[in-house]
């Protein structure tokens, strides 16, 4: 069969079970070994026996049984760089794409030039952190987990994308023992009796999702020992759940009553992140 037919049939086949037809293409491209390019070019090719067993093993856990096609596949996209997940991590959301873009924008408006150095607490696969280090070389990264296996995860990104990072391993701030310009955590933050979709809650680390009865048990614990691990002037960034703005905001000014908080939306009109900015901010 040529594989532009063997593709819409697949299509197909994940629209009948309401999967993602995009998942095709994302495992073909594994299974082939070939760029997104290579496989256009090869479309009217015919796709070989062993081939189709190979995707057809892969793509029934995807549509059948449950499992999310990146850490079938090993690797998912984030912020442009291609980073290597599995059990251990959670997979990296497109919502924290936009928290990096927009630390990168405050950085540039209110650090421009300046070398900075930046702790990612609860990194997970390395994305955020890693992403950072990749976009401004001012800025100098830490990144922390209580999950060892979650940092040899890490590690293994920051060594294929060929960042320099300091990883430490422990519980929220306790493995700090300096001071930062800037804070950044996407820590666990779904409410513990929450329903989740079967696919996150079945398949990703539940010490990556969830963050006690109302989902603020993180920012409770940062935002009380912060500033042991903050310069004077420091900006601290968060993305949370989509109703959290006003208990965060609160929270920011109980702990730091002179600082300025911004809560920004996602693409998706929720509120998803904020930034605590701590010292002169003055434009
Ligand atoms: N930063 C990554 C990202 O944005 O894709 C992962 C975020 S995931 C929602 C939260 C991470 O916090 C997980 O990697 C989890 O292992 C870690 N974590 C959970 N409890 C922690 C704790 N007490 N101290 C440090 N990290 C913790
Ligand atoms: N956005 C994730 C989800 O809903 C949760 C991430 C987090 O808790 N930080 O699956």
């Amino acid at each position: 069969m040529k594989l532009a037919k063997f593709i819409k049939l697949k299509q197909e086949e994940a629209i009948t079970a309401q999967k993602e037809e995009s998942a095709v293409i994302f495992l073909l491209e594994y299974i082939l070994d070939l760029t997104p390019t290579a496989l256009f070019e090869r479309l009217d090719k015919e796709i070989d026996e062993e081939e189709v067993n190979k995707f057809n093993f892969l793509f029934e856990k995807y549509l059948y049984h449950n499992k999310p096609i990146q850490y079938l596949v090993g690797k998912t996209t984030f912020y442009g760089y291609d980073f290597y997940v599995n059990e251990d991590v959670l997979i990296p959301r497109f919502e924290t794409e936009e928290l990096v873009e927009n630390i990168l924008f405050f950085y540039d408006k209110y650090f421009k030039g300046q070398k900075v150095n930046v702790c990612d607490i609860g990194t997970g696969s390395g994305a955020i952190a890693i992403a950072l280090a990749k976009e401004e070389k001012n800025m100098t990264l830490t990144a922390t987990d209580i999950s060892a296996k979650a940092l040899e995860v890490a590690k293994r990104n920051a060594k294929n994308l060929e960042t320099n990072i300091t990883f430490l391993e422990g519980d929220m701030l306790e493995p700090l023992t300096t001071k930062y310009d800037i804070l950044v955590s996407n820590p666990p933050y779904i409410p513990s009796g929450e329903n989740v979709d079967k696919l996150v809650k079945e398949n990703e680390p539940n010490l990556a999702l969830f963050g006690g009865n109302d989902g603020l048990k993180f920012y409770r614990i940062i935002l009380a020992n912060a500033s042991k691990y903050l310069k004077d002037r420091a900006m601290i960034c968060f993305e949370h759940g989509y109703d959290k703005k006003q208990e965060i905001e609160a929270l920011a000014l109980k702990h730091f009553p002179n600082s300025k908080v911004l809560t920004l939306k996602d693409l998706e009109g929720k509120d998803r992140m904020t930034f605590v900015f701590v010292g002169d901010f003055n434009e």
